[in-house]
């Protein structure tokens, strides 16, 4: 098969999955987040509209609280939960601070950090799993996708989110104008827990660390927490899903953290779409400034 035709079939299938994600999130139009390179035959040629949400005042200098943006309640809150000296304590230097990476500098970053985390067993997460689900995706992608921790499928591959629930995450990026490997997906735990369980706090706080660093080295403009157990460890709260989602909060690094429901939880309740999209939709809006 010669590149052409594989560049137009991987733009077919793009171009299928965005429209049958807005379908089923009852939408008709198809939006394209800016500075990704346009494809022809694809409907998202035509961007849609969406009004931007208004940018917060500037991040405060320093400190891990996560302000609320102006059109939200003030709630003070922590990123990756409460400052270190609470924490249970953590097996690997914290994260680094914040540089401006080039790309290969940045997978060479996260592909050490890999390698220091080698085959873990800090938490009992490890008893049972096949294979630990680091993440993949751009090293320093815009945009960067937090799950709660590996399912089935994610255990016996290594890789993220590629069960059903998966599936449908990568229909909701191609939704977005976006391709896989243009973006970033992990989760706050490596290793599967048994059953598909909740993580239980420890564990995150554990594994975490982790995640906060791979933060920390992709720099993302912009993280989408997957459900309830990622936004309420990322941002610290108790505050259901329902509360939190469809609203930015935003990082002392700049980074703007949008809570949505999680594929499995659509899977289950696929009227959620609708609210998943109008939350893709005020990330793609800034996305394009
Ligand atoms: S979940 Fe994280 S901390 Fe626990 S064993 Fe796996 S990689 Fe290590």
């Amino acid at each position: 098969m010669d590149e052409d035709r594989k560049e137009l079939l991987a733009i077919a299938r793009l171009a299928r999955a965005a429209l049958a994600f807005q379908a089923e999130a009852g939408i008709t139009t198809f939006a394209r987040a800016k500075g990704v390179p346009a494809a022809p035959s694809a409907p998202g040629a035509k961007a849609a509209a969406v009004r931007a949400a208004p940018r917060p005042p500037p991040p405060a200098p320093e400190g891990d609280s996560v302000r609320v943006a102006p059109a939200a309640a003030a709630v003070q809150t922590t990123l990756f939960g409460p400052p270190p000296t609470e924490r249970s304590a953590p097996s690997s230097p914290p994260a680094p601070t914040r540089e401006d990476l080039s790309p290969a500098e940045a997978q060479a970053r996260l592909e050490a950090l890999r390698a220091e985390i080698g085959d873990c067993k800090r938490c009992r997460l490890h008893e049972r799993r096949r294979n630990l689900v680091f993440g993949e995706g751009a090293a320093r992608a815009r945009l960067l996708f937090a799950g709660e921790g590996p399912g089935e499928e994610e255990d016996k591959t290594g890789r993220p989110f590629v069960g059903r629930a998966g599936q449908l995450l990568d229909k909701m990026i191609a939704a977005m104008g976006l391709r896989r490997e243009e973006v970033y997906i992990c989760n706050v735990v490596k290793c599967r827990p048994p059953g598909n369980r909740t993580p239980e706090n420890d564990e995150m706080r554990t594994c975490g660390q982790f995640l906060a660093r791979q933060i920390r080295i992709i720099a993302p403009r912009h993280i989408v927490c997957l459900g309830a157990t990622a936004a309420k460890y990322l941002l610290s709260t108790d505050q259901p899903m329902g509360r939190l989602r469809g609203r930015f909060f935003t990082t002392p690094d700049g980074d703007r953290v949008m809570p949505t429901y999680h594929p499995a939880y659509l899977l289950r309740n696929p009227s959620a779409k609708k609210q998943v999209w109008e939350d893709l939709q005020k990330v793609m809006a800034e996305m394009r400034e």
